[in-house]
């Protein structure tokens, strides 16, 4: 892995779950020169703001880590929110990178990118083999869009842009909402707020059988960090733990780590959505990155920077 520390590398999105530890992970290798921007300051759905950025700024790298995302129910609620934004946002900053010289560009994806009936665990060469998860297809269109954006600069261009697949994410930084967030940081919160309301109950949506995997945002950081380093090829990357648990398990288990006695209820009224995305990491594997952070250790992390900043919520 060569990279020269004094690159100048724009992470979009950086207040994010993944931009804010993309920020954390890139400053303890030591590379120095960080570029960011809030939503105030750039508006990445606006061309011409995208243009005059890079123009001025001139990044080296860009990882793209800005994306308008949301769980189950935020995907169906806001379902042209999702492929308009992430749509425009990742068309401006590919192609402002390439006609600004960028020579790295590192694009995130997501496991809903595969075929609801894709088998499992799920290999790279399954993207576009089949339907998708209608609960969030408008976002997995969007993502699709994006790797084929990447591929096309890359074959036409010479653009080195890479895409990486992300399974699902946790941990400092999450959004804790209890409707448009993902499931792990929602249960945090009902559970959290449950024992402290001494309440009977909670509500969990669905059967509680979907199977899900979740991989802590700081190893996700460094693994982004060290294909940044060592990747360059059209092919996209799965990056997770390659193991899974059924959403009854992960919510005994925070159950238990937040410390609440009382029971829970299924609603499968709600909807289950897929029901299993396990990402096939050989790849990964074999390139010489693993996950390390085991999953009860995250979650306990993850509970304790809740606890910290419960009062920030809206
Ligand atoms: P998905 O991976 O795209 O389906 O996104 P989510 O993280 O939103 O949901 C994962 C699974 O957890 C689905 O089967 C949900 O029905 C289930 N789930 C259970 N309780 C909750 C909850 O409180 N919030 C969310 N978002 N999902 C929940």
């Amino acid at each position: 892995g060569t990279m020269n520390k004094h690159a100048k590398i724009y992470v979009a999105g950086h207040r994010g779950l993944v931009g804010s530890a993309l920020v954390r992970a890139l400053t303890t290798k030591g590379y120095s020169r960080l570029v960011t921007r809030t939503r105030q300051e750039l508006d990445l759905t606006e061309q011409a703001a995208v243009e005059h950025f890079f123009k001025t700024e001139r990044p080296d790298v860009v990882i793209d880590a800005a994306a308008r995302v949301g769980g189950i129910h935020a995907n169906s609620a806001y379902p042209a929110e999702f492929i308009r934004d992430n749509l425009s946002m990742q068309t401006h900053l590919v192609d402002s990178a390439y006609r600004s010289g960028v020579k790295k560009f590192v694009f995130l994806g997501s496991s809903c990118i595969y075929p609801k009936h894709a088998p499992q665990p799920l290999k790279e060469d399954y993207l576009l083999t089949g339907p998708l998860e209608p609960t969030n297809e408008w976002y997995a269109v969007a993502k699709i869009a994006g790797i084929k954006l990447c591929q096309a600069y890359r074959r036409q261009y010479g653009f080195d842009a890479i895409s990486l697949m992300p399974t699902n994410l946790y941990g400092s930084g999450d959004n804790f909402s209890l409707e448009n967030s993902h499931v792990l940081p929602a249960l945090i919160r009902k559970f959290h707020e449950a024992k402290w309301a001494g309440a009977k109950s909670v509500t969990v949506w669905g059967t509680g059988t979907p199977r899900r995997e979740f991989l802590h945002v700081d190893d996700l950081a460094e693994a982004v960090v060290f294909l940044m380093e060592n990747y360059s090829a059209e092919d996209i990357i799965n990056v997770g733990v390659g193991e899974d648990i059924s959403i009854r398990e992960l919510a005994e288990t925070i159950r238990e780590i937040v410390g609440f006695e009382g029971d829970l209820v299924f609603d499968p009224e709600k909807p289950d959505g897929t029901p299993r995305k396990l990402l096939d990491v050989s790849k990964l594997h074999s390139l010489g990155w693993r996950a390390r952070i085991p999953l009860r250790q995250g979650i306990e992390e993850t509970y304790r920077w809740f606890l910290a900043h419960q009062n920030e919520f809206r």
